[in-house]
């Protein structure tokens, strides 16, 4: 049973070297003693690398999930398939998506938090995206905490990413007008010309960011999907308009940083009467049910579209895993453990 494990709590940013490929690891396929008796065998097919896993490869600092352990298997989202089970929810044959190891075949003894997919007629590889948990993140973040209405001006970070290129779309089919921010030429043409965003601009060819939102928003910004943090958020705040509403996803320019630096022009929150809202995706799993109805014809009908970044194969999971800092993911970072 080959598997990524964590060699060391990492400092700054992660490197390959800080995980290696263990492939000395066994496991009993027929559910060995010592699972719960509610215990789940899966094959891993798809991994989904994400930024939150890097606060996880640091010792816990009172983080709302807990950290790995060196010396074992990373673990993380993943779509799989069920190939033992005690548990009377899932039989074998099944495909779940779920909280599941970085390694070839892993045991759920926990596997109610793991959802069945019903819908097979798309790709399994979505449920690491669109139809899992960035899928439900966008969607809770940008219409829950965001409340769009039509003709508002938003503005989307990191918006090529898994969770980004949604929330982009969702707001054109809100009738807003859209404009998002990432870190390549290739990322910025595929936002304007394949995602239907009314902008897009390289923050990394900015030299005043505050300058650049000017320019694409010359009346101001109402709503800031936040997934970046650190001096984009800064030059937004002092962009936002009257009664704005910023949800705060995610602040992964911080996660590398030791001590994360101090957020500058707060006050524009009291002046612009502004709701700022930071969420956790799992306090809106919930709302899965209602967003598959929505997304499903949407994929079907081709009224959404969403770009997938595969890497081939276990080995490649941590150069997959490292790449999300630096931005080299173009879509959706998935890993290809196995096709079925
Ligand atoms: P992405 O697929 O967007 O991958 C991360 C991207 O972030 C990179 O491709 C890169 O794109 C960009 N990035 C990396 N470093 C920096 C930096 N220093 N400054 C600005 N941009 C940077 O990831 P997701 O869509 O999965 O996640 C997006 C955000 O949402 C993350 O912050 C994540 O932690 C958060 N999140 C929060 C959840 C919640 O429950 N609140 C749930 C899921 C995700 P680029 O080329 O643009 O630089």
């Amino acid at each position: 049973n080959k598997q990524i494990v964590l060699k060391r709590y990492v400092n700054g940013f992660p490197k390959e070297t800080d995980m290696l490929l263990n492939d000395s690891s066994t496991i009993n396929l027929n559910l060995p003693q010592g699972s719960s008796i509610n215990a789940v065998l899966v094959k891993n097919l798809y991994l989904s690398c994400d930024p939150y896993m890097r606060a996880r490869m640091s010792p816990s600092i009172g983080s709302y999930i807990d950290s790995f352990t060196p010396g074992s298997p990373l673990s993380g989202y993943g779509v799989a398939k069920v190939i033992g089970s005690r548990h009377s929810n899932f039989k074998k044959g099944d495909f779940v998506w779920g909280g599941t190891g970085w390694e070839e075949y892993s045991i759920i003894n926990a596997p109610e938090t793991l959802f069945k997919i019903e819908h097979t007629d798309v790709p399994l590889s979505h449920y690491t995206g669109i139809l899992g948990m960035p899928g439900v993140t966008a969607y809770a973040g940008f219409y829950e905490i965001c409340a769009p209405k039509k003709g508002e001006y938003v503005f989307v970070s990191a918006a090529m990413g898994a969770v980004g290129q949604l929330v982009g779309q969702f707001a054109k089919l809100s009738g807003c007008y859209v404009v998002g921010s990432a870190g390549t030429k290739e990322k910025v043409d595929l936002l304007k010309n394949k995602f239907g965003f009314d902008e897009a601009f390289n923050y990394k060819e900015e030299q005043d960011l505050d300058a650049a939102l000017k320019r694409y928003f010359p009346n101001g910004i109402d709503i800031y999907f936040d997934n970046v943090g650190g001096k984009m958020l800064e030059a937004v705040l002092s962009n936002i308009r009257l009664h704005g509403r910023i949800a705060a996803c995610g602040m992964i320019s911080q996660y590398n940083i030791e001590q994360g630096e101090g957020v500058r022009n707060l006050s524009h929150i009291i002046t612009k009467s502004v709701r700022m809202q930071g969420f956790i995706v799992t306090h809106y799993y919930h709302m899965y049910p209602k967003y598959l109805e929505m997304i499903i014809p949407l994929i079907k009908q081709g009224k959404i579209i969403y770009i997938e970044d595969i890497a081939e194969g276990l080995e490649s999971a941590p150069m997959a895993l490292v790449g999300l800092f630096s931005g080299k993911n173009v879509g959706k970072q998935v890993v290809v453990v196995a096709r079925e």
